[in-house]
């Protein structure tokens, strides 16, 4: 144990979304020394991105995520994690026999064409020149590539030897998880289980088959998860009850928090023996032993002082989206399933729609259809402008879903939001951005911990597992655990 380590030794973790609460989890259950550990978040709520509105008539809109995945071993590892709440009576799976789970859509052509599976995987599809699996038989025999990185859309091109799986299955796939088109995101940030698949097997296909994965721990929630086959999960009155829930669960256990408050600077101040942050606030200055921040780069730069820190983190970019959730009475969305990605080639104003009120109809109202438009990523400036009109993306909600789903009638409910920054864009090459900041922090000795979605994935339960991941070092390597 280092000799300057002060008793409690004060943890202080910025923002209070879900990284910031797996944090403060993670701490809470596993120092072994008095820890205190505070949370400063600047809004009046936890939660971050996962945002709910609850009508009295019981419709619930999610403005950020409306789900997160249920099968594979992170999404396995994080509902473990998230069992220690004791709220497993809370979520709701979708099951894989549920066409919301194993049903998807891309728009093509002026269609919505349901994308491939079981049988119809071996018949030419859409934009497809062949068959699915035709491509899949073939992929395994392409040579694997030595680039230490490159953009999805490159990939799927060349392990497939087919432009349009880039352009029809991949760029939409990128358009639903990070808002951003396939032929500027890095494959090895974005998908690195793909990338490891090629470098290991030298196949997709391969290494879907043969790789094991890491086996994730067991827990009553993951069981059911497994169990009853949960393609997605959410929270009974919306995502956003899972932040309330484990915030109340953590306060119990001893956590400080602060709502409402922003903090401005973060001040580091080492001494012969000591190392500590002053974190000033519009609520005052706190003293952190070690500092573990879960705020985007921009927000977080825009703090520090340490110039080079500044300049790497610039590197890191995100999306802006327009997120309009629309509920239309007596009308019918007219294909089953989770909803459809927009591939960049069609040229639409929209980047996707899911179909909300078939997904979770624990949160919709009988007799209606409520569905989520996400429009903007790099076309947000063009289409919104600077000032991000909340009008103009409303406008083009209500006709794209005119358009594409033939309603007829105008929305009963509607709520608009402009998220700012709101993704992570991992571009070709972040993944050296990623490693030189934390390479930086080991060697400038610095009390900081860099958290939340800036790297490892934006998916909530990446973020609750990276976390959860990254915390357990940071406390084994300073002897707290
Ligand atoms: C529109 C949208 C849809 C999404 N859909 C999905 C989905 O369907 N499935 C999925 O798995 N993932 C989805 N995601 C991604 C996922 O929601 C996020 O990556 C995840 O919630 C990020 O959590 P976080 O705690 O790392 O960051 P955040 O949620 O950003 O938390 C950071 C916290 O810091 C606070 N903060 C900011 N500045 C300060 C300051 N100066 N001082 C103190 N506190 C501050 C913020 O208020 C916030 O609470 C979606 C994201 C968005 C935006």
């Amino acid at each position: 144990m280092s000799s300057w380590l002060p008793i409690p030794f004060r943890v202080v973790i910025l923002g209070g979304g879900l990284s910031g609460l797996a944090a403060a989890h993670t701490v809470l259950k596993h120092a072994q020394v008095p820890t205190q550990v505070t949370v400063i978040e600047s809004q009046n709520r936890f939660g971050g991105w996962l945002e709910s509105t609850r009508f009295n008539d019981g419709t619930v809109f999610e403005h950020g995520p409306r789900s997160g995945r249920s099968y594979g071993n992170v999404a396995l590892d994080a509902l473990s994690l998230l069992s220690d709440i004791g709220i497993d009576d809370k979520f709701i799976g979708v099951p894989k026999s549920n066409d919301a789970a194993s049903r998807r859509y891309i728009y093509y052509n002026g269609q919505i064409l349901e994308l491939p599976r079981g049988l119809a995987l071996a018949k030419k599809w859409g934009p497809l020149p062949k068959s699915l699996l035709g491509l899949m038989i073939r992929e395994p025999f392409v040579k694997k590539s030595d680039l230490d990185d490159m953009s999805v859309h490159e990939f799927f091109r060349r392990r497939f030897n087919c432009e349009e799986i880039a352009d029809y299955l991949a760029d939409p796939l990128c358009h639903g998880i990070f808002g951003w088109d396939s032929k500027q995101l890095s494959l090895r940030s974005c998908f690195p289980m793909l990338f490891d698949y090629e470098k290991n097997y030298g196949s997709v296909v391969k290494g879907a088959l043969l790789s094991k994965g890491n086996k994730p721990p067991i827990s009553s929630l993951s069981n059911k998860a497994k169990e009853q086959q949960w393609m997605a999960w959410s929270v009974k009155g919306g995502m956003q009850t899972l932040p309330e829930l484990w915030s109340q669960h953590l306060i119990e256990k001893g956590l400080q928090c602060h709502l409402n408050t922003e903090c401005k600077k973060l001040k580091v101040e080492f001494t012969t023996d000591s190392r500590k942050f002053h974190i000033e606030t519009n609520n005052g200055t706190f003293e952190a032993d070690h500092v573990i921040s879960t705020l985007s780069a921009p927000v977080l730069l825009d703090m520090i002082e340490d110039q080079t820190l500044r300049h790497l983190l610039q590197d890191i970019r995100y999306t802006n989206m327009a997120v309009m959730t629309l509920q239309y009475s007596g009308e019918k969305i007219p294909h089953s399933g989770f909803g459809y990605l927009v591939p960049s080639k069609e040229k639409l104003d929209i980047l996707g729609v899911t179909f909300d009120s078939h997904i979770f109809p624990e949160h919709a109202l009988e007799n209606s259809s409520t569905v989520t438009v996400m429009a903007g990523g790099p076309r947000f400036h063009e289409l919104f402008g600077e000032k991000a009109d909340e009008n103009t993306a409303t406008e083009i909600a209500v006709r794209s879903v005119r358009d594409t789903l033939n309603f007829k009638s105008e929305p009963i409910k509607n709520v608009t939001k402009m998220h700012r920054h709101c993704i992570p864009q991992y571009h070709v090459g972040h993944y050296k951005t990623a490693e030189n900041i934390q390479n930086y922090l080991l060697e400038q000795n610095l009390p900081l911990s860099i958290m939340g979605n800036m790297w490892g994935g934006p998916g909530v339960n990446d973020v609750i597992v990276n976390a959860r991941n990254n915390t357990m070092t940071w406390l084994t390597n300073n002897h707290l655990c």
